[in-house]
């Protein structure tokens, strides 16, 4: 075990005194902007193999913006799509509910790009830009224990590992989070079908790219390409009747969800039909959490750890990305005894945002399931008025340093 009572700048200086728990997309930002700010840190992944789940995730300008400064615009380039809009329609006749211009017009806005990406192909974009010796695979944290000046992980096999700080980056069902809270999961009584389609076998063209969506009495269906458009990634909700797997891998039955949207315009079913496989999950949140980091400021959480929400804004990978940039800004200033403080910045900076955030993607859960009748109608009465582009400021234009700065200077 290293000494604990090292100089300022201890984080820069001294190789292996920061550990991150996790090795997803919040883990694994987090080591590449680590490593950018001159930190070295340690990644410590449960998993044997470093893979990610055959699904998309969608990127907004919030979170692309920063995953261009951190160097990846050009690895990306070949493998994401930037999709021309977001489209709503009716669940039983496809009718255009409302629609979101993104392409060119959200770069010239924001300054940045929308992109629909893979998720593996994401994973590799951010694993090209870590040294490969900071990440130990196969190691499963147990329990962390905070020190008077660091912290100590304690892995399954018994072993144990020292850091001035740790971060959970363990996702929703945190190892990291229950040093901080006692709190559980909610289930949201829904769950999730995801799979890929090859672009070739959708029921229309792919000439224009687009995020879309049927949304309908209690579920809805999302698609949109990834892998530079050679497949489509497919998402459909529905009610989760006894299935509370909640695991990344677990199996469902193509013939339970096309059966689940009988009755559901074609373009809808055709595309769930064009599955060869599907996983299924049930979806989980968390209510906000309080505190992000320790009384005694060594241990701290970012993404699904620190406020995992259900998918209905997109946003979850998004946030977990502005988490790890606005972290690793505070570190990169810190000196061994400002990092209790420089923890605190973080959390300053994030909660209320990510607060916000938890809370809407609830309450779309509720507006994208609504049953035909009065609140459908008022629902789609807003949706047609409301889905300027220029609404989306706060969400789209937001730029997580920029905001640090502004604290920083204020
Ligand atoms: C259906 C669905 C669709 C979504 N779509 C979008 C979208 O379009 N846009 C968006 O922004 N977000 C989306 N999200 C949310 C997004 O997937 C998550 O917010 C994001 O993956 C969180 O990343 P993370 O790194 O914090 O956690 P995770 O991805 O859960 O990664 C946690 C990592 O920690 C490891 N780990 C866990 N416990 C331990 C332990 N004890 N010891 C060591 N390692 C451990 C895990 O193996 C894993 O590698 C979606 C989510 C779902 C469920």
């Amino acid at each position: 075990m290293k000494p604990l009572n090292r100089p300022p700048h201890a984080l820069k200086r001294d190789g292996g005194s920061m550990a991150i728990v996790g090795a997803g997309i919040a883990g694994l930002t987090l080591a590449t902007a680590l490593g950018r700010a001159g930190i070295r840190c340690e990644v410590f992944e449960q998993a044997k193999n470093l893979r990610e789940v055959g699904a998309g995730v969608q990127i907004a300008p919030n979170a692309s913006r920063l995953l261009h400064r951190l160097g990846l615009a050009q690895r990306l380039g070949p493998v994401v799509v930037r999709p021309d809009a977001v489209e709503m329609r009716r669940w039983d006749d496809s009718r255009l509910l409302g629609r979101t211009e993104l392409g060119a017009a959200c770069e010239e806005l924001y300054g940045a790009p929308y992109y629909t990406v893979h998720r593996a192909d994401l994973h590799q974009s951010l694993l090209s830009g870590i040294d490969d010796n900071i990440l130990h695979i196969g190691r499963r944290c147990v329990r962390v224990e905070e020190l008077p000046e660091g912290a100590r992980l304690h892995f399954d096999d018994g072993s144990t590992h020292d850091a001035d700080v740790v971060i959970g980056a363990d996702g929703i069902h945190s190892v990291v989070r229950d040093a901080l809270a006692m709190d559980e999961p909610r289930f949201s009584g829904q769950s999730i079908y995801r799979g890929l389609v090859p672009a070739d076998r959708l029921p229309f063209p792919l000439d224009e790219p687009k995020v879309r969506l049927w949304l309908g009495p209690r579920q809805h269906v999302v698609c949109y390409p990834v892998s530079g458009g050679k497949w489509v990634s497919v998402g459909a909700t529905t009610p989760a009747g006894d299935w509370s797997t909640e695991s990344w891998t677990a199996e469902g039955r193509v013939e339970d969800v096309v059966d689940a949207y009988q009755g559901w315009h074609q373009e809808a079913t055709d595309v769930l039909k064009a599955l060869d496989q599907v996983g299924r999950w049930a979806l989980h949140d968390r209510d906000p959490l309080r505190h992000w980091c320790s009384a005694g400021g060594r241990i701290a959480v970012v993404g699904d750890a620190a406020h995992p929400m259900l998918p209905f804004q997109a946003q979850g990978a998004n946030q977990a990305i502005e988490d790890v940039i606005v972290l690793a800004a505070c570190l990169r200033v810190a000196d061994q005894d400002g990092i209790p403080k420089a923890l605190a910045r973080y959390e300053r900076t994030r909660r209320p945002r990510t607060d916000r955030l938890q809370q809407l993607s609830r309450s779309n859960s509720r507006r994208f399931h609504l049953s035909d009748g009065e609140g459908q109608r008022e629902r789609d009465t807003a949706l047609l008025g409301a889905q300027s582009l220029r609404e989306q400021e706060w969400l789209y234009g937001y730029d997580a340093e920029a905001v640090l700065l502004q604290d920083q200077l204020g």
